[in-house]
């Protein structure tokens, strides 16, 4: 089963939070006593790997004056005891207490208020990937990661490095970046512009098969419409994809453009997989030429 607060970490993009509740309280003790594990793309090993998280250690103060520090296990456990002993549904209804549940007392609070969640790639232990976060009474905001969101999305684009313009890949990179920040009509402004481009240079590979005039004048939807067989089948055949572009970007909500982002997204990644999947063949066609040359002359 995925973990929420794994799953939290991995997605949201800054200042987004999540509720703590009794009901996902447990994902959370797992989460902090380090028993976690998470797939990421490491930055160090370039390529995807399983990251470990270093439990959060909790410290008591004891001594005549609290001026002695005592690891306690780690905080995972002393949330888990807390939960067991005093906060759970359970305990409060068999004590007839009726305070209201509970994830955190006087006693943690100054340690929960702000964690840094390490996490530590199975391949190296100096590779790191780290989040802090905010808590409060009822729910924790992700307040920072390194490496970004965006560093770590950057990689799925290598794989079109050869058919993507440096405009195209740097905007392309800006939108993830914005989308990752929260922020939706922003990062989608971004992502419609390259897929207009991408449309355009679609339009230039089928040069005098479609009208000029008419090309100009329709909308983005019509104009992938026109260009079947230039683009990939499933933006061409696809009416829910029409649907969405159709729509002008000042007709869309904040939430819309969130929501439609990684469709968006998708059609453009599906363009230039069509375009890099036919410039392999092509090299691959050169490659075997030059061969098969090589062995003619060699037979003369
Ligand atoms: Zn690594």
């Amino acid at each position: 089963m995925d973990n929420m607060f794994a799953t939290f970490l991995q997605t949201a993009g800054l200042y987004d939070f999540k509720e703590i509740c009794e009901d996902n309280i447990t994902d959370l003790i797992e989460l902090l006593k380090g028993n976690v594990k998470i797939s990421a793309y490491c930055k160090e090993c370039k390529q995807e790997r399983v990251f470990s998280m270093k439990p959060i250690e909790y410290y008591f103060e004891t001594g005549p004056e609290g001026n002695e520090k005592i690891s306690c296990a780690s905080l995972g456990e002393k949330i888990e005891l807390l939960q067991n002993m005093i906060f759970s549904t359970k305990v409060r209804q068999e004590n007839s207490s009726v305070e209201e549940w509970k994830w955190i007392n006087w006693q943690i609070a100054d340690t929960t208020r702000l964690m840094k969640l390490e996490y530590i790639c199975s391949m190296n232990e100096e590779h790191h990937l780290d989040y802090i976060v905010l808590a409060t009474d009822n729910s924790m905001m992700k307040i920072g990661q390194y490496p970004s969101i965006a560093d770590m999305t950057f990689p799925e684009l290598d794989a079109y490095k050869h058919v993507i313009s440096k405009e195209d890949r740097k905007e392309l990179g800006t939108a993830i970046g914005l989308f990752a920040s929260g922020v939706g009509a922003g990062s989608y402004v971004y992502l419609r512009r390259i897929l207009e481009r991408l449309v355009y240079q679609a339009k230039e590979a089928a040069a005098d098969a479609i009208d000029n005039e008419m090309f100009e004048q329709a909308r983005v939807a019509e104009k992938i419409k026109m260009l079947e067989g230039y683009l990939p089948d499933i933006l061409v055949k696809n009416t829910t994809i029409y649907g969405i572009l159709s729509k002008g970007i000042h007709e869309l909500s904040e939430e819309e453009c969130r929501k439609y982002f990684p469709v968006v997204k998708e059609c453009i990644y599906q363009i230039l997989g069509m375009w890099e999947s036919l410039r392999k063949r092509q090299a691959d066609e050169v490659a075997l030429n030059k061969a098969l040359n090589a062995i003619t002359t060699s037979i003369k």
